[in-house]
Protein backbone atom coordinates (compact mmCIF):
# COMPACT_ATOMS: atom_id res chain seq x y z
CA UNK A 1 0.00 0.00 0.00
CA UNK A 2 1.21 3.40 -0.69
CA UNK A 3 -0.13 6.73 -0.24
CA UNK A 4 -1.06 9.03 -3.68
CA UNK A 5 -2.13 12.47 -3.74
CA UNK A 6 -6.01 12.86 -4.43
CA UNK A 7 -5.60 13.87 -8.20
CA UNK A 8 -9.22 16.00 -7.40
CA UNK A 9 -8.61 17.83 -4.31
CA UNK A 10 -4.99 17.25 -3.46
CA UNK A 11 -4.99 15.05 0.12
CA UNK A 12 -3.01 12.19 0.24
CA UNK A 13 -5.16 8.82 -0.08
CA UNK A 14 -4.19 5.41 0.19
CA UNK A 15 -3.84 3.95 -3.14
CA UNK A 16 -6.23 1.00 -2.32
CA UNK A 17 -9.09 3.42 -1.85
CA UNK A 18 -12.02 3.17 -3.40
CA UNK A 19 -12.57 6.70 -3.42
CA UNK A 20 -10.84 9.67 -1.61
CA UNK A 21 -12.35 10.19 1.73
CA UNK A 22 -12.02 14.30 1.63
CA UNK A 23 -13.68 14.67 -1.92
CA UNK A 24 -15.14 10.78 -3.19
CA UNK A 25 -12.57 10.93 -6.60
CA UNK A 26 -12.94 7.30 -7.47
CA UNK A 27 -9.37 6.18 -6.67
CA UNK A 28 -9.51 2.33 -7.18
CA UNK A 29 -11.29 2.86 -10.01
CA UNK A 30 -9.01 5.39 -12.03
CA UNK A 31 -6.17 3.41 -11.14
CA UNK A 32 -7.39 0.37 -12.86
CA UNK A 33 -8.93 1.93 -15.55
CA UNK A 34 -5.86 2.36 -18.28
CA UNK A 35 -3.93 -0.33 -17.25
CA UNK A 36 -3.42 -2.92 -20.04
CA UNK A 37 -1.50 -6.21 -20.20
CA UNK A 38 0.22 -7.46 -23.75
CA UNK A 39 1.17 -10.93 -23.53
CA UNK A 40 3.83 -11.75 -25.87
CA UNK A 41 3.41 -14.54 -27.59
CA UNK A 42 6.67 -15.58 -29.76
CA UNK A 43 7.98 -18.72 -28.82
CA UNK A 44 10.17 -19.03 -32.78
CA UNK A 45 11.70 -15.48 -32.53
CA UNK A 46 14.89 -15.91 -30.50
CA UNK A 47 15.43 -12.10 -30.03
CA UNK A 48 14.29 -9.97 -27.47
CA UNK A 49 11.28 -7.36 -29.01
CA UNK A 50 11.37 -3.82 -28.66
CA UNK A 51 8.13 -2.44 -27.24
CA UNK A 52 7.99 1.65 -29.27
CA UNK A 53 5.72 4.53 -28.89
CA UNK A 54 5.26 5.47 -32.53
CA UNK A 55 4.29 8.93 -32.01
CA UNK A 56 6.72 9.80 -29.46
CA UNK A 57 9.27 8.07 -31.12
CA UNK A 58 10.34 6.42 -28.09
CA UNK A 59 11.17 2.79 -26.60
CA UNK A 60 8.36 1.73 -23.64
CA UNK A 61 10.61 -1.44 -22.66
CA UNK A 62 12.38 -4.36 -23.55
CA UNK A 63 10.30 -8.06 -23.62
CA UNK A 64 10.91 -11.51 -24.80
CA UNK A 65 8.33 -14.57 -25.70
CA UNK A 66 6.46 -15.60 -22.44
CA UNK A 67 6.39 -12.15 -20.81
CA UNK A 68 3.43 -10.27 -20.26
CA UNK A 69 3.70 -6.60 -19.94
CA UNK A 70 1.62 -4.30 -18.60
CA UNK A 71 0.83 -0.10 -19.36
CA UNK A 72 -0.67 2.35 -17.59
CA UNK A 73 -2.03 4.48 -20.53
CA UNK A 74 -4.33 7.42 -20.33
CA UNK A 75 -5.18 7.81 -23.68
CA UNK A 76 -4.61 5.35 -26.18
CA UNK A 77 -1.56 4.62 -27.55
CA UNK A 78 0.34 3.48 -31.12
CA UNK A 79 2.95 0.55 -30.18
CA UNK A 80 5.04 -0.82 -32.80
CA UNK A 81 6.82 -4.23 -32.10
CA UNK A 82 10.31 -4.92 -33.50
CA UNK A 83 12.87 -7.17 -33.13
CA UNK A 84 16.12 -5.93 -30.69
CA UNK A 85 18.82 -7.06 -33.56
CA UNK A 86 18.04 -8.39 -37.01
CA UNK A 87 18.00 -5.06 -38.40
CA UNK A 88 15.12 -4.11 -36.60
CA UNK A 89 12.68 -6.39 -38.43
CA UNK A 90 8.96 -5.11 -37.84
CA UNK A 91 6.69 -7.59 -36.13
CA UNK A 92 3.78 -6.58 -37.74
CA UNK A 93 1.87 -2.97 -38.25
CA UNK A 94 1.62 -0.25 -35.56
CA UNK A 95 -1.37 -0.74 -33.37
CA UNK A 96 -3.26 1.63 -31.20
CA UNK A 97 -3.41 0.38 -27.93
CA UNK A 98 -6.55 1.59 -26.38
CA UNK A 99 -7.98 1.12 -22.83
CA UNK A 100 -11.13 1.60 -23.89
CA UNK A 101 -11.23 -0.99 -26.19
CA UNK A 102 -9.99 -3.56 -24.45
CA UNK A 103 -7.43 -4.20 -21.12
CA UNK A 104 -5.89 -7.40 -22.91
CA UNK A 105 -3.82 -8.41 -25.94
CA UNK A 106 -1.41 -10.57 -26.83
CA UNK A 107 1.64 -10.21 -29.79
CA UNK A 108 1.23 -13.68 -31.59
CA UNK A 109 3.23 -15.39 -33.64
CA UNK A 110 0.95 -16.42 -37.09
CA UNK A 111 2.67 -19.36 -39.31
CA UNK A 112 3.58 -17.55 -42.96
CA UNK A 113 4.64 -19.15 -46.36
CA UNK A 114 8.28 -17.70 -45.89
CA UNK A 115 8.49 -16.49 -42.74
CA UNK A 116 6.27 -16.60 -39.53
CA UNK A 117 4.31 -13.10 -39.42
CA UNK A 118 3.19 -11.44 -36.58
CA UNK A 119 -0.24 -9.81 -35.28
CA UNK A 120 -1.68 -8.25 -32.23
CA UNK A 121 -4.69 -9.09 -31.14
CA UNK A 122 -7.42 -8.31 -28.54
CA UNK A 123 -7.79 -11.44 -26.26
CA UNK A 124 -10.37 -12.46 -23.30
CA UNK A 125 -7.95 -13.67 -21.03
CA UNK A 126 -4.30 -13.48 -19.96
CA UNK A 127 -2.97 -16.17 -17.87
CA UNK A 128 -1.43 -14.03 -15.34
CA UNK A 129 -4.92 -12.89 -14.11
ZN1 LIG B 1 -9.85 14.01 -2.97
Amino acid sequence: MALISCPECGRDVSDQAAACPNCAYPIEARKSDGEVKIRINTPILLAKIRVIDVKKNEDICLTRNGEVIRLNLKEPITIQFKANGWGGLKLGEPVVIDPKVSKKYELKEVPGAFMQRYVVREVDFIDSD
